[in-house]
């Protein structure tokens, strides 16, 4: 993070702006909304500026800048058309330690501007610390759209009671269940519908009855292949919810910012040279949290049915009489496929897959490989790295042509996402040549001489 968001209380504080365009009218109209003494110094200032200006009791100076206007200022916006005024009024406030903002310019800054959502009390600020402002004002027209207007006046309904609900419910995880229960409940709908009346006395009602739903749930989340992009609305609304997330290996960190900040989080994948939490430690862990009252999250990579154990987690749930709900995710095949252009059937090609563990056992024999031999079909080898030499030989003994296209695909959906694309036969020294990590796809069938032609999008190392 190259900034920290604060927020600034500027009520009835000194603030100059350097300027008098329509620049600094667009920056005084903001410290006007935060209800700060405005003072301008320029040598013309714009009509809705003086206004501003004096509406907010500071004021109008006009002339040119000078260092003694920075005594007793909160804070400095330079929004001049001229390098030097800029420059010079940042170095002066750099070095009285004075927060300086200069329109247009990160470098000369110590505090920037975010873009505004304003549902006072709730505020929301969104800034690309200047790299991409186009970009974080896009994010602010969709918030903008997407959080309704009335959550201002959920936020100030809420306000006076906190006191009393925080007496009703001592504890946190209840007393926070009890606020979100009622942000998505039929209080919240109340004030949309502007029944301020109703969702107030509802509200007072909920309170005297301690009406607070209790008890843990846990959700089994496929989190896709690593690209935050392509998890579910379902799987973001759960881990904005979950109070306790376990998660592996295969959980992206991008991912797992996004699961709510005060979450619990608990490590459960193998790390190297080391063993994994056994699965039936994890299916315990699962059910105790949630017996605590817990909502429990547990995060899996891909989806949660396919090669993720997620059957196994929900059965202990189940015996235990723990609420759960599982949401599928994209999985590794669906996924890598997709980003490499490769499609897993195909009209021409290939009438079916198969996702088959490339996990084998020491004999090879635990699949039934005469069945992978026919040409029409895609074979999709999850956990198939370590594996590969033994994979590819098994099936050209079995009968599969050596020629056949076949592509591993690492690190899938990702930005470091790699594709090694040769034959059944040359795959595997291909991929030893290349210094390739986990985790990898392994895409077997004719389909894969598709990426030559469909995958222009995402240009390959
Ligand atoms: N439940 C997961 C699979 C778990 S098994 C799913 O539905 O995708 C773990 C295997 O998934 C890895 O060994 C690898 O073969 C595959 N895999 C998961 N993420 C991947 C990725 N981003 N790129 C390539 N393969 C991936």
């Amino acid at each position: 993070m190259d900034y920290l968001p604060l927020f600034f209380d500027l009520r009835g504080k000194h603030c100059l702006i350097v300027g008098g365009g329509a620049i600094a009218t667009r920056k005084a109209r903001l410290l006007n909304k935060a209800q700060a003494c405005i003072h301008v110094v320029a040598p013309k200032i714009e009509q809705e500026l003086s206004a501003l200006v004096l509406a907010s009791g500071g004021q109008l100076i006009d002339g040119e800048y000078h260092s003694e206007l920075l005594q007793d200022k909160a804070l400095v916006i330079s929004a001049t058309d001229i390098a030097e005024v800029n420059e010079r009024v940042a170095r002066e406030c750099h070095a009285l330690k004075l927060p300086v903002n200069v329109v247009d310019c990160p470098s000369l800054c110590s505090v920037i501007m975010p873009a505004i959502i304003d549902r006072s009390p709730l505020i929301i600020g969104v800034t690309s610390g200047g790299q991409a402002p186009v970009l974080a004002r896009k994010i602010r027209t969709q918030l903008e759209s997407s959080i309704p207007a009335a959550y201002g006046a959920l936020a100030k309904l809420f306000s006076p009671f906190r006191k009393k609900i925080k007496k009703a419910f001592p504890d946190d995880d209840v007393r926070r269940r009890f606020w979100e229960n009622t942000i998505d409940g039929s209080v919240a709908e109340k004030v949309f519908a502007g029944d301020l009346a109703g969702a107030e006395q509802e509200l007072r009602e909920k309170i005297d009855q301690q009406d607070v739903l209790r008890g843990g749930e846990v959700y089994l989340v496929g989190a896709g292949p690593g690209d935050p992009d392509l998890l579910t609305f379902k799987a973001l609304r759960l881990m904005q919810k979950a109070e306790v997330v376990l998660y592996d290996r295969l959980v992206s960190e991008p991912i797992l910012d996004m699961v709510r900040r005060d979450a619990e989080r608990v490590y459960v994948g193998k790390k190297r040279d080391n063993h994994a939490v056994p699965q039936q430690e994890i299916n315990q862990m699962l059910v105790d949290y949630a017996l605590q009252g817990k909502r429990v999250l547990r995060l899996k990579g891909g989806d949660p049915f396919i090669f993720g154990r997620g059957g196994e987690e929900i059965d202990l749930l189940a015996a235990n009489k723990v609420p759960f709900q599982v949401v599928p995710g994209i999985t590794a095949a669906s996924g890598c496929a997709a980003y490499s252009g490769i499609p897993l059937t195909h009209r021409d090609y290939s009438q079916s897959v198969r996702f088959i563990t490339g996990h084998l056992k020491e004999d090879g024999d635990d699949h039934a490989w005469g069945e992978f031999v026919n040409p029409n079909q895609t074979l999709v080898f999850y956990m198939g790295l370590a594996g590969l030499s033994r994979i590819c030989q098994k099936l050209i003994e079995h009968g599969k042509d050596p020629q056949t296209p076949a592509a591993l695909i690492e690190k899938g959906t990702l930005p470091e996402q790699r594709i090694h694309k040769s034959t059944l036969t040359g795959l595997p020294e291909y991929v030893k040549q290349r210094k390739v990590s986990a985790p990898t796809l392994l895409i077997i069938g004719d389909v894969v001489s598709l990426h030559d032609t469909l995958n222009w999008y995402h240009p390959q190392a």
